[in-house]
Formats: structure tokens, sequence, C-alpha cells
């Protein structure tokens, strides 16, 4: 095969214990998927369901440093756990959802809100507010044949080492097995594709030099500068 330029690099992320990377595919986004932050959003949790939304696969950064946007003064964090898929399917039952999971990760699914905001207001597209460049910092990949399906662990974020978030899986509306299941009623999933599950309250916004560490007790962390 030849090409009329050289294709970009496919976006990866590391395996913890592995030399192999894990290639990323798509990355999908569940939205409002713990009450509190749904509440936060001005959304009543009981009236609308969790919904999907996705980012390029090239927003991607595995930690590190994470350049701060253009065209946002309200760039904000939502720490999130993310599920890295290594089978896929259409209509997958939610039974046989979790055996398409080859690991989890800590994830920040960054957000320009003020764009959010009036995209909202008009009915519009969020893909801008959600999917500016570098705006999906990942942690490195813990396989699952190591700890299993984390259902009930806390999830928080910290900036400058002053915590922001906290919540617990156990809170998540649509749990990982029927966020996967929902998913593939709209979409094929397929090996490589990354599904950030959802934020707990306490969003709010980042400044250039901020220091973010998220952390999923027994799954991973990630630690990512704003720059
Ligand atoms: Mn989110």
């Amino acid at each position: 095969m030849s090409y009329v330029f050289q294709p970009a690099p496919c976006p990866s992320l590391p395996v913890i214990g592995r030399a192999e990377r894990f290639p990323v595919r798509r990355i999908y986004c569940v939205g409002r998927n713990y009450a509190d932050h749904a509440r936060e959003m001005g959304a009543d949790p009981q009236k609308e369901p969790p919904f999907f939304f996705a980012k390029p696969a090239d927003a991607l950064v595995a930690g590190g440093e994470a350049r701060y946007p253009s065209l946002t003064r309200d760039y904000h964090h939502e720490v999130e756990l993310v599920a890295a898929l290594h089978a896929g399917g259409r209509d997958i039952p939610a039974e046989q959802a979790l055996a398409c999971v080859f690991g989890y990760a800590v994830g920040l699914d960054m957000t320009r809100r003020d764009i959010q905001a009036g995209l909202r207001a008009k009915g519009w597209p969020w893909d801008m507010a959600k999917g500016a460049d570098q705006s999906a910092p990942v942690g490195a990949i813990r396989a699952a044949a190591e700890i299993g399906h984390p259902a009930s662990a806390a999830i928080r974020l910290r900036i400058n080492g002053a915590l922001k978030q906290e919540g617990n899986l156990a809170q998540m509306i649509l749990p990982v097995a029927e966020v996967i299941a929902e998913l593939s009623r709209y979409v094929e999933l397929a090996p490589g594709d990354l599904i950030f599950t959802g934020t707990p309250a306490g969003v709010g916004p980042v400044q250039r030099g901020d220091l973010l560490e998220g952390e999923v007790e027994g799954v991973g962390a990630l630690a990512v500068r704003f720059v």
C-alpha cells in the first residue's frame, strides 16, 4: 500500500507490565453517567438518561503535558474511568460485554465548557467543545486479566495537590457492561476502542501550569500538566 503522504501514527497507550502498547481506534464518551454531575450541569438524571458522544482518536495524550486549547477561558476537567476494548461487535448483550474489555485506565474528558454552553443553547453538535486537540489525556492501561472489572472503587482528581473531584464507580447510572451494550446498538465496536464512562461531580476549570492528578483506586493513575 502506498499513500500520497505518510499516514499519521496510530495513537496508543502503554500497558502496565507489558512491552507492547495498546493501539487506539476510536474514543467514545458517556455523558451524565453520575447523577450528582448531571445535577451540577443543570440536568435531571431521572428524565435525561446518559448519552454518547465521541472525540477524535488523536486527541489522546498519554500523560506528561497537554496543551491548553484555543478559544476557551473555561477549560474543564472531568476525571473518568476509561474502558479499553480488545473485542467488539454490534448489539452486544450486557452479559457478554465485559469480555470485550482488555483493561482500564484513568482519563480526563477535557471540555471547553464555555463553548459547550453556547452549543447546547443552540442545539448544535458538541464536537468543538469536546474534541479540542489533546483533550483526552489517559494514563497507562491496567489489564483486566490482572485486576478484574472494578464495579466499586474511589475515583478522584487533584489539581496542584488539592482534591477537586471525588466519587465512586458504584455511582455510575450505566455500569460499564451496560455502557458497552447500549453503545454497540449505535455503532459497531472494535478492538482499540476507548470508552470514557462519565465523571462524578466537582468539575471545574484548569489554568495553564496546573498539574492534574487523576486516580481510580486499584486501577491506576494519571498525571498531566497543562501548558
Ligand atoms: Mn465526560
